[in-house]
């Protein structure tokens, strides 16, 4: 293991336990069921959330209720 992280855990945690690369959100298989539009901004917010962790925020928000939703629940 090397001291600086480079996996952690998919966002749907703590359900989900997939391990991933530490600039991914979510596993393949969650990512997958985020519409279009919404993974488009988080891309674009992820790279700028330094300047704006705001809307990088909202847009992970808006991603993982996607996943909820498509899962039949709600969070
Ligand atoms: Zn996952």
């Amino acid at each position: 293991m090397r001291p600086h992280p480079i996996y952690h855990r998919c966002a749907l945690t703590p359900d989900c336990r997939a391990m991933i690369p530490i600039d991914h959100l979510m596993c393949r298989p969650h990512w997958r069921r985020v519409p279009r539009e919404i993974k488009g901004r988080v891309t674009l917010t992820y790279r700028r959330r330094s300047a704006d962790w705001e809307v990088y925020a909202q847009a992970v928000r808006d991603a993982k209720a996607a996943v909820w939703n498509t899962l039949g629940r709600n969070r």
